[in-house]
């Protein structure tokens, strides 16, 4: 089983294994496809310890850019 939040419907789905339509092994996560009970369409979902290592710096990074245009808006 498998607790999702579908997108589309904002909603908590517990999901049972076989509406995992696929599961891809990537060098920063696994990407599992999931058929949503919710919504029918298929979301996938990222896991994995380096994924989310990667999403803070790309966070970190988004912010570092935000900062340097509010700072570069003449007063
Ligand atoms: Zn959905």
């Amino acid at each position: 089983m498998l607790l999702i939040t579908c997108p589309v419907t904002r909603t908590d789905e517990l999901v049972s294994d076989r509406r995992i339509t696929a599961v891809t092994n990537h060098p920063t996560h696994i990407a599992l496809h999931v058929d949503c009970p919710s919504c029918g369409t298929v979301h996938v979902y990222r896991t994995g310890r380096r994924w989310t290592a990667t999403q803070a710096a790309r966070a970190a990074a988004v912010g570092a850019v935000a900062r340097r245009a509010e700072q570069s808006v003449p007063a």
